[in-house]
This record gives C-alpha cells, structure tokens and sequence, in this order.
C-alpha cells in the first residue's frame, strides 16, 4: 500500500498536513482491524502470557495475528514464543517480523545483542520506537495486533493509546488476592482517562490446578476479578488456574493454550478467547445483528449529534442476546460513522442525522 496522502503527494504534505511518517503510520494501522492491548497494574501476574496464549490461540482460529512487546524493560515474548536467537530482518525501509506459525511478532527484546542486554531508553525514545514499530514493521493485512504494555499506567502504554486513537479495547490481567485490586483500578482508570474499552479482565492464578487430578483448589484469597468486574460493570473473560503446564510452557516456549490444550488451564483460556472472539468480531461472521440506539438522557435522541451514548444490543434471530452503553466522547462526535463501524453496528436508531454523517454512513 503507498504511504501517499489522499490527494497523491509522497513527502510532507501541504494539502493534508501530515508528515511521512504520520501517513505510514496510520495505513499501518488501517489495514490492522483489531488493536487490543494487554495490560495490569503490576508485574509477575501473567500478562505477557495471556498476550501470547490469547495471540495463539486466535491464530489458531485462522486468524491472522500480531504480537507486539512494548515492554521494553522485561521484554518476554520472545522467550514465550521460543524466538529467543531469532532476528528480525530488515528491508532498507521497514522492518520484517519474526514469524512462528502465523503470528507475525516484534519485540525490542528481538533487536538486543545479547538476550541478557538491558535495554535504557528515556520516555521520548520509547515513543519513537513505539512509533517505529507500528509504523515500518510490515505487519501487512492483521485481524489482530495484541500488544502485550508493561505493568502499570507509564509511557509506553500512553504512548500506544496516543498512537492508536481508534484501538479496540484493554484486557486487564490481575491476580485473585483483594490487595491486587487497587493496582487494577488504576489500570481501568487510565483506560477511561483515554477512552479505551476495557474489553473485560482476566484473572490468572486463580487457584492451583493439581497436576495429578486436574482439581482446581483456591489457595490464596480470591475474587478480585468478579469483584472489580462488578464494580466497574465489566466483563470477567475467564479465571486461569495456577498450572505448572502454563509455566513450563512460557519457559520452553511453548504457548499452554496450544501445547496442553487438555488442561484446565488451556480449557479456561478458550472461554476467554471466544469472549475476544466475540466482542471484537464482525457479528455478521458469527451470526449477530448489532443495533445501536443513540440516546440522550435515557430517551432515543432527537438528533444524533446530540447523542451522548448508543445503547448497543446484539440480537440473534430477532432475540436480544447481550446489551450495553458506549458513551459517546467528544472525539466520537468527529467521526460517528466510524465510531459505529469500528463497533461493528450494522443497524442504527436515532433521531435526525446531518447529511455529512448520512453520506458517511
Ligand atoms: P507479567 O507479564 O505480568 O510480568 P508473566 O506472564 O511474565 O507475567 O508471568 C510471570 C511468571 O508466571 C512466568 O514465569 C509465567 O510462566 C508464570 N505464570 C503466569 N501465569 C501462570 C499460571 N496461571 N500458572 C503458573 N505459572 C504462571
């Protein structure tokens, strides 16, 4: 695809205004469909797991998939993929990603020297190559890039959001203990600072699966998923046991979800993908009607401008099957006819609609 603006010029751009590598960068990402990001409050609680299980897994589902590790500073994807001494190549002008199967992955742990090399950027360099690796990495035509941020609400995932105005949602990882839940609430404050979806949490080592019976036993305090879903009216995706596979499996880099399907473990991850699945794909391809309703105070709105949330329902054989409210934020206002079909709507009911959003539409 050429990084030229609409009106045809290849170098900074009067017309349009933008600059090269604004242009690579957004058709970069408009030939990615889904940009998911995963994050949690803090480290150590599985998250570059779930990034590379729940990448696999959608792989798996014939997919096509990215992996991106912007966790500059414990980068472990490519141990967990088994890419450790793998390089990627370079073109002149872009970067080539390492592939294993068909996950197209990158990571700044594939570019150091040594595997043991610390890597020292200050804030600004990682946005640059933040930038760098959505923007010259041929990541080509994806259904998913699933970028696993390091732990907390830092540069790099700021960084991502500010980068990828339109990504479709955060999946949070935490542990079950009560004492992980104000990290996480921090995770889903910055989500809402930024308007991005929280697509639902995950809670990992949720009980110790026995790896003689398979029996999941809680051994530590539990319930901080279900409650922060609670609070925070957001899905629980899925609770992953503590499983000797899953760790095995991040060491050999062999993905659990793949390697030891049988588990427990790999059978709690399915329901989380096919929530991912779910939520993020076009409903059309799994049987759904999406119909999104603009309201304003609680009432169908008069005009859809005006609309401050869509309450979105998806309906199966004429049957609603699950329902919730986008806020509609001043952003939103810009582009609605993109703000509905990045959502997937294929039906819309409101009030009058300017000709602008009509033609768009
Ligand atoms: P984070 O990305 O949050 O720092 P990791 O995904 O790197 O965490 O996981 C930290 C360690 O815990 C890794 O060794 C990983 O294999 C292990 N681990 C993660 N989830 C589980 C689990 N459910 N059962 C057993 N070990 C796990």
């Amino acid at each position: 695809m050429s990084d030229n603006c609409e009106s045809g010029c290849s170098s900074d751009c009067s017309t349009c205004g933008q600059d090269d590598e604004t242009r690579k960068l957004k058709n970069s990402l408009s030939r990615i469909q889904n940009k998911i990001l995963v994050l949690s409050g803090k480290g150590g609680v599985g998250k570059s797991t779930v990034a590379v299980n729940l990448a696999l897994a959608l792989s798996l589902t014939g997919k096509k998939v990215g992996l991106l590790d912007v966790d500059f500073h414990g980068p472990s994807i490519p141990k967990m993929m088994g890419i450790e001494d793998a390089r990627p190549e370079s073109t002149g002008h872009s970067l080539l990603p390492v592939e294993v199967g068909n996950i197209k992955v990158m990571s700044a742990g594939l570019l150091v020297d040594s595997r043991d090399d610390a890597i020292i950027w200050r804030g600004p360099m990682k946005a640059g190559v933040i930038q760098q690796f959505l923007a010259d990495v041929e990541w080509g035509d994806l259904d998913y890039l699933i970028i696993d941020a390091p732990p907390g609400t830092g540069d790099e995932p700021l960084s991502v959001c500010q980068l990828i105005p339109n990504a479709t949602g955060a999946i949070v990882v935490t542990t079950p203990q009560a004492v992980a839940a104000s990290d996480v609430s921090r995770s889903i404050s910055f989500c809402e600072k930024l308007n991005l979806k929280v697509l639902g949490i995950v809670e990992n080592m949720s009980g110790f699966a026995c790896p003689k019976c398979g029996e999941v036993t809680d051994i530590f305090s539990s319930g901080a998923g279900a409650m922060l879903a609670e609070k925070y009216k957001i899905k629980l995706l899925g609770k992953i046991p503590i499983d000797p596979v899953v760790c095995r499996g991040g060491d050999d880099g062999k993905p659990f979800v793949h390697h030891y399907a049988e588990t427990a473990s790999a059978k709690a991850f399915e329901s989380v993908v096919a929530q991912i699945l779910t939520l993020t794909q076009a409903p059309a391809f799994i049987g759904i009607r999406r119909i999104a309703v603009a309201t304003q105070d609680n009432t169908i709105s008069q005009h859809l401008g005006q609309a401050s949330t869509f309450v979105v329902f998806d309906t199966v054989d004429g049957q609603i099957v699950t329902s919730r409210v986008e806020q509609i934020t001043d952003g939103a206002h810009a582009d609605l006819a993109g703000f509905l079909a990045d959502r997937h709507v294929n039906v819309l009911i409101c009030g009058e609609i300017d000709t602008a959003t009509q033609a768009a539409l």
